[in-house]
């Protein structure tokens, strides 16, 4: 089986267990669901839309769901599900004190307060709502959770970040029965393998239905009250990614339809993106290929506290732009994103090669070992001039970065205040190794207000239309950084709050 095929039948296996399980007739024609005037039609049955149908159904609206793909749950499918939420039933049990504005403060702080106000308000006081209603349903959380912090990105300031024990699909599993009982009622409608490509607006520019194609081709038009974007973010796209970025996406790693759709049906109606300029690509990986976008081959352990860094990391300039072992990971990933073509060299010698520990997760020495002379990104030269010329840095920058981080060594005292310095750069063979960055997560996204309803550049509101989850970019509530939480959690939450409000006139 090739790899396409087996990832081809894994996703119709998925989609079996997420559609069949919601009881939903797989060849039901595209137009058994069109002729009704349906209350909210919701664009993408992910993280967002799903609480959204189930919030819009309770509050007693006829709801039309959806999704392009074959499968229900869109990125919880891959997501680590981890949330934040202040206030929660599940920290008041364990004693933590904590609030919105504790929270707020938190966000706003390490996002650098390059998120948006107003919308960070809306979504810390009603993340603990959410939480409490995901346990309602039956959510569980790991043993030992919340934590302030897991992983590489900055911890908050108490215990408010919460995975269940099978990440995104623990929400998932909470999810689609409750979204099953309000299809059983008769108040949801899912229609899958149909993608949403125009919005139909009436003359005075107001939303009032949709355009779907179905996947064998056939175009339907849809009439709705209010229509909800929640088609999430454009990160497997590189048309759309460099369109809002500016950056080239090198590897894709997000969900397969994560490609921004949702940003150009809103800016078509008249509304705008923003927040691209804040998105930051981590040193992703090292790519199999220069046919782009290609796939991560294999990760180089970057963070110190795993892995001792021996190496040194330049950027294309042949110069050190980090200190290797700075402990914020997000400093590390916005420095790496400013660096030109968004890639980075670790630079090593013989030395090195003997007495560091093996550079890539889940790979032997020997392994790597082999791949120095017969892969494209891997490379071993007898100096560090011969090294600079093959892997196309500037060689005088780098011979001259070498030999500062070497004195550097020496003299106990790095240049860019790195605590680690083990040995200098100086036995041949010398060896580079081609980072690139990778990115998960959208920043850019359509603008909305508080109420989730679209803008248009003058701030004047779109009526009847509103978008949550990635589709209003990480940076309306992160800043230009990961805050934790920031993806998953906000989708629920405004997904939700918008489900609630749509029987409302406006
Ligand atoms: C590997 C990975 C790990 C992550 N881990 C975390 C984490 O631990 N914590 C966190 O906070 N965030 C995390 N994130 C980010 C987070 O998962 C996403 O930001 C969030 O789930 C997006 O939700 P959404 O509803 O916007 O999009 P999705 O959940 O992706 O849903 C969008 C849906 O819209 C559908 N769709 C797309 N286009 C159309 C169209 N034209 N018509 C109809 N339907 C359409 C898609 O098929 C999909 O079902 C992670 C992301 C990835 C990729």
């Amino acid at each position: 089986m090739t790899e396409l095929t087996k990832s081809f039948s894994r996703r119709r296996f998925i989609a079996s267990a997420s559609v069949g399980a919601m009881g939903i007739q797989a060849l039901t024609p595209i137009s058994a669901f069109a002729g009704v005037n349906y209350d909210v039609i919701i664009i993408g049955a992910g993280t967002a839309g799903i609480p959204c149908a189930i919030h819009a159904a309770v509050a007693g609206a006829k709801v039309l769901l959806i999704d392009k793909s074959v499968q229900i749950g869109g990125s919880l499918w891959l997501a680590g599900g981890s949330m934040a939420a202040a206030g929660t039933r599940l920290q008041a049990r364990k004693g933590i004190v904590d609030s919105p504005d504790m929270h707020y403060d938190d966000v706003m702080h390490l996002g650098h307060n390059k998120a948006v106000p107003e919308i960070v308000r809306r979504y810390v006081e009603n993340a603990g709502p959410m939480a409490d209603w995901l346990e309602d349903l039956g959510f569980q959380v790991r043993d030992g959770e919340p934590v302030a912090g897991r992983g590489g990105h900055a911890a908050f300031s108490v215990a408010r970040y919460f995975q269940g024990p099978e990440k995104g699909r623990s929400i998932l599993k909470v999810l689609l029965p409750a979204l099953k009982q309000q299809v059983d009622a008769g108040r949801v409608r899912i229609l899958m393998s149909t993608g949403v490509d125009e919005l139909v607006m009436d003359r005075q520019k107001n939303v009032k239905g949709v355009i779907a194609t179905s996947d064998n081709g056939v175009r339907t038009q849809f009439s709705a009250r209010k229509v909800v974007i929640t088609s999430g973010g454009y990160c497997s796209s590189p048309e759309m990614f460099k369109k809002v970025t500016g950056y080239e996406c090198y590897a894709r790693t997000a969900y397969y339809m994560a490609k921004g759709e949702g940003l150009l049906l809103g800016e078509r109606a008249g509304g705008f993106i923003r927040g691209g300029e804040n998105q930051i690509l981590g040193p992703g990986g090292i790519v199999n290929g220069r046919n782009l976008p290609t796939v991560f081959a294999w990760q180089p352990e970057l963070d110190y506290k795993r892995r001792p860094q021996w190496e040194i990391r330049v950027n294309q300039q042949g110069q050190r732009f980090v200190r290797e072992d700075h402990p914020d990971q997000d400093e590390r990933d916005i420095l790496f994103t400013r660096q030109s073509t968004q890639r980075m060299w670790l630079i090593f010698d013989q030395q090195i090669n003997e007495q560091a520990p093996a550079i890539l997760r889940g790979k032997s020495k020997e392994d790597v070992e082999v791949l120095f002379g017969s892969h494209p990104m891997f490379f071993r030269e007898p100096t560090i001039e011969a090294l600079a010329d093959r892997a196309q840095l500037n060689a005088e920058n780098l011979k001259r970065t070498v030999e500062e981080y070497n004195s550097g060594v020496r003299n106990k005292k790095d240049v860019l205040g790195r605590e680690f310095l083990p040995c200098e750069i100086t036995k041949a063979p010398f060896y580079a190794i081609e980072v690139t960055g990778g990115n998960l997560v959208g920043f850019g996204g359509l603008a909305v207000n508080a109420d989730m309803q679209l803008l248009r550049h003058d701030g004047s509101v779109i009526r009847n239309l509103y978008a949550a989850g990635e589709v209003i970019g990480l940076s309306t509530i992160a800043g230009d950084t990961v805050v934790s939480g920031t993806g998953v959690t906000p989708s629920l939450t405004f997904g939700r709050l918008i489900g609630r409000s749509v029987m409302r006139k406006v």
